[in-house]
């Protein structure tokens, strides 16, 4: 690995350097959502100071170097996830809002009663309850791919969900609940043998492993800004152009349309089809300061570094009595979730807040998961690129002093 320098990137994060509970922050909670490297924050202030105007709208000076802006982003996406183009790059508020728009508009232009969608075991609650909501108002039915007491996808019970009926695999490349890495190439490639398409929710991916839309031969690829770096309010999908062109639009508004007369309305092109109304303007252009921010490290560097992170943090936490690992599978990264006998996952939660230790305690949005392995929730860190192996320290130094306290 190059040099990889921990004490400069923290220095570009200030959030880093404010204390908790009078104690200094240690934040392992990037799961939820990570914090904002300088150039991002800087970014949104510069939007609001110089450029602030509408986009894809004026002919004045504002609005076209603010639309150009959000369009550099758009590229910027593009080839961060290897797009062929970047009109397949739908700017959206989120990995939720791109589900529920593929839900909505896949869904019901493409899937019918009695047709199946297979999801699995571990989604978040935004990859169940957008198919749940389409199933109830067509009569589909979604079936779900198990897992073992690893925390893996059973890959042979995958291929014996298909049948004609199935018309969409919907599935998260990792778990935010358990860090999984799924093997979705290989799952994309027996969905197209059985004439199914794929959706792989990447909120928990793009910013920890490289994702290339075009070598997973993925035909729908979501993800969230804020989990990456960027601003809160925005997110990706990327579509297949022919599926993209084959759906109807979501909703109606400004910017989606060609013309409009009380008869009819021609739709835009891509992207805009899917793009009513004002953006979160802000949001979209700076989201590009934070594709800068990964890209000047590089993917790869940050993989192998929070890889090394999760070893020694698993390793240190697992000499502590009581641990229980949730999900210990082969192929993980950035997450560490775990019980610890004799302790609830809030209380040992509040204790680690005392000590400026900010960690998420509870299902994570994915109950299915902890139904499967039988706990009402989890303790759960998730590491980014500026956790060191210090604050691991402190986090196992916390859970150790909760345990004391109340076992
Ligand atoms: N899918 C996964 C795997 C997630 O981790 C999350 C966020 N926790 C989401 C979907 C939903 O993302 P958002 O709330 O940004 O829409």
């Amino acid at each position: 690995m190059e040099r990889y320098n921990i004490d400069k990137i923290r220095s570009d994060f200030p959030i880093l350097k404010r204390q908790v509970n009078g104690k200094p922050l240690v934040y392992l909670d990037n799961g939820a959502t990570t914090q904002k490297p300088v150039t991002v924050i800087d970014a949104i202030a510069h939007y609001y100071k110089d450029m602030n105007s509408n986009v894809h709208r004026g002919v004045h000076y504002l609005s076209q170097i603010s639309t150009d802006a959000f369009e550099v982003t758009r590229k910027k996406l593009q080839s961060f996830i290897n797009a062929p183009e970047d009109k397949q790059v739908i700017i959206t508020k989120g990995t939720t809002d791109s589900i529920n728009l593929v839900a909505t508009c896949y869904g019901r232009a493409f899937i019918h009663a009695d047709d199946e969608i297979i999801i699995s075991a571990m989604e978040h609650h935004s990859n169940i309850v957008p198919w749940q909501m389409l199933c109830e108002e067509r009569g589909c039915k979604i079936r779900v791919i198990p897992m073992n007491d690893k925390g893996e996808l059973d890959m042979e019970a995958y291929e014996d969900l298909f049948n004609e009926k199935t018309k969409l695999v919907s599935v998260t490349y990792v778990s935010n609940a358990l860090g999984t890495i799924n093997p979705v190439k290989e799952m994309i490639s027996t969905a197209h043998k059985h004439g199914a398409v794929v959706l792989v929710d990447a909120a928990q991916a793009v910013q920890h492993i490289q994702v290339d839309v075009q070598d997973l031969d993925v035909d729908f690829l979501v993800f969230s800004g804020h989990k990456m770096y960027g601003p809160t309010g925005v997110g990706v999908l990327y579509g297949k152009e022919e599926l993209l062109n084959a759906m109807p639009p979501y909703q109606g508004g400004g910017d989606m349309i060609k013309e409009v007369t009380f008869e009819k309305t021609t739709y835009n092109e891509l992207p805009f089809k899917f793009e009513a109304g004002t953006p979160n303007i802000e949001a979209g252009i700076c989201l590009n300061e934070a594709i800068d921010y990964i890209n000047s490290i590089g993917l790869k560097n940050i993989e192998a570094y929070e890889h090394e992170l999760l070893e020694y943090a698993s390793e240190k936490l697992s000499q502590i009595p009581g641990m229980k690992f949730i999900g210990t599978a082969d192929q993980k990264c950035s997450v560490i979730s775990f019980i610890i006998e004799g302790t609830h996952p809030y209380d040992v939660g509040v204790i680690l807040d005392k000590l400026g230790i900010a960690v998420r305690t509870g299902h994570h949005c994915a109950q299915p998961v902890m139904d499967r392995f039988g706990i009402p929730g989890t303790i759960r860190a998730s590491l980014a690129l500026y956790n060191t192996k210090e604050e691991i320290d402190i986090l196992v130094a916390g859970i150790q002093r909760a345990v004391n306290m109340l076992v």
